[in-house]
């Protein structure tokens, strides 16, 4: 691991093409949670960089940009995939440093994205109008599938590459630009991944930057009249923010938010396969992802079993160093998140809680690390069950019948994801049909790809990321009409 206690890196804004720092010269710090010390300074940009930023990304669009085809940002879509591959250790690293995410899970998933702007490559050259029959013969009408325009992306500080490529990949296959503002918490690798477009050939303004050391920033993005669309992944609590700040303008939005999603055990399952699926969907990344698995909603005749399976293999996670290769599970994000995450295990205690497993901080690592926790005995009524805790905590109860089942795994505010462990084929498609939640795995968790739509039900969001449909979430459809006939029509009839 790098020692950063006397060198921080740099990093600048981007916008309109360049490094830049904010207008006023403010910088912020950005905290390695492993170690607890800062690690990186950035530009602590305001209401005027992101001024700034908006006019950039405008002018792009009345620029080069606006009158490249499909095929041009297809190539350099292509390009940019190819150069995030050849970029991905460091931009992993960069990752790793900000929210403490395993070196492994990072590099994963920085060589994973390339596939996801060479799917939107595969997608930017067949956006297609259509001809429509008119009713009227002396009309030939047509569609035209045109970028949104300028949006503003808000990012999250887990995974903040990813959830921006989701964003990203389909909006440029699409022709829009973007002002982009990552979480404070971790910014540096969405600055260095902007400059990776540069090098690829896009037009300066096409992607910018902007970073701040407040919710203010991304507060001042989110209502700016000068956006087209906001594309949001977070908190619910915020995004409900993001979307009254949004309606302002009347701008569409694209919001991913929490979850609180389901594992349904049915007495059939291959019990140690769940156990591993269930441990993925909630230790890995140290359960902080939008889709954790974070309750267990097992069959009251395999409820011990599985649970012994589960803490059992609980107990032999390694915590610890980020970047060891060796290690399952890194810290906790930031302060605030530990402190939640704490508040969490006492309220859950308070509510009669039993710990399996698990339950308190693990301080001999320093830094803000949480065991994985399992609980037990909590009722689906409890705030552990109900609220997200982004953490490493599974929250177990039972059912007896499968209409019991659905009915616990619907009764959230939630809708993001969920899982159905049976071998019986019939049950598995039954009961996946009947949760609602936008993602729905069949003896499995946690597996995305770019071609497979995402996003939530109820309070986890609105629209869907990824799938050939994510390109309808960046375009407007224009309606052309052209006279053939050449005469003249009564200027007070409609049609
Ligand atoms: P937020 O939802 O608050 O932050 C997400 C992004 O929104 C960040 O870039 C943040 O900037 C920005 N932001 C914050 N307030 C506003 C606003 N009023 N208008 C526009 N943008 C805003 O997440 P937090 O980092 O604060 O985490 C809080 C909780 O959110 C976590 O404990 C977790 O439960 C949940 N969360 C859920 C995620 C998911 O994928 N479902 C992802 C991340 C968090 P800045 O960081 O600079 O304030």
């Amino acid at each position: 691991m790098i020692d950063h206690a006397h060198t921080l890196e740099t990093f600048r804004m981007w916008i309109d093409g360049k490094p830049v720092d904010a207008l006023t010269g403010a910088t912020f710090e950005s905290q390695n949670p492993y170690t607890g010390r800062p690690w990186a300074v950035l530009a602590d940009g305001g209401s005027d960089d992101v001024d700034a930023a908006v006019s950039a990304a405008r002018a792009a669009l009345d620029g080069e940009w606006g009158s490249t085809t499909g095929f041009t940002r297809a190539a350099l879509l292509r390009r940019v995939g190819d150069l995030i591959t050849a970029n991905a250790e460091r931009l992993a690293r960069l990752e790793v440093n900000d929210s403490g995410k395993l070196y492994r899970e990072m590099l994963g998933q920085m060589n994973g994205l390339g596939s996801w702007f060479h799917y939107y490559a595969g997608l930017a050259d067949k956006i297609e109008g259509r001809q429509i029959p008119s009713p009227n013969p002396n009309y030939l009408v047509y569609t035209r599938r045109e970028p949104i325009g300028v949006i503003a992306a808000i990012t999250p500080w887990n995974s903040p590459l990813m959830l921006l490529t989701w964003k990203l990949a389909p909006a440029l296959a699409a022709g829009c630009s973007f002002v982009i503002k990552p979480s404070e918490h971790a910014p540096a690798s969405t600055v260095a991944f902007a400059e990776l477009f540069d090098q690829a050939g896009f037009p300066p303004g096409v992607i910018n930057v902007v970073t701040g050391s407040s919710a203010r920033t991304g507060a001042a993005l989110a209502g700016h009249p000068g956006v087209d669309k906001v594309a949001f992944t977070g908190a619910t609590s915020t995004g409900r923010r993001v979307a009254l700040a949004a309606a302002e303008n009347l701008n569409p939005v694209t919001l991913e938010l929490g979850g609180k999603s389901p594992h349904i055990v049915f007495p059939d399952a291959d019990l140690p396969a769940a156990a591993n699926g269930i441990i993925s969907g909630i230790f890995a990344a140290t359960g902080q992802t939008c889709m954790a698995g974070s309750r267990l909603i097992v069959h009251e005749s395999v409820h011990d079993e599985l649970i012994r399976l589960i803490t059992d293999r609980a107990a032999t996670i390694k915590l610890g160093d980020p970047n060891d290769p060796d290690t399952e599970m890194g810290p906790v994000a930031n302060a605030p998140q530990y402190e939640k995450v704490l508040h969490y295990l006492r309220t859950a205690e308070n509510e009669g809680a039993t710990v399996a497993y698990g339950g308190t901080a693990e301080h001999s690592l320093g830094g803000y690390f949480v065991k994985p926790t399992v609980l037990t005995g909590v009722g689906p009524e409890s705030a552990i069950v109900r609220e997200e805790v982004f953490g490493p905590v599974l929250s177990a109860y039972t059912f007896s019948d499968e209409n019991e089942a659905i009915e616990f795994a619907n009764d959230t505010p939630f809708g993001l994801a969920g899982a159905v462990w049976t071998t019986d084929v019939h049950r598995a498609h039954r009961v996946a049909a009947k949760v609602r939640a936008g993602t729905v795995w069949i003896n499995a968790y946690r597996t995305v790809a770019p071609s497979v739509p995402f996003g939530g039900y109820g309070q986890s969001g609105i629209g869907r990321e990824n799938g050939a449909e994510a390109i309808d979430a960046y375009t407007e459809t224009k309606a052309v009409w052209v006279e053939l006939s050449g005469g003249t029509r009564d200027p007070f009839v409609l049609g």
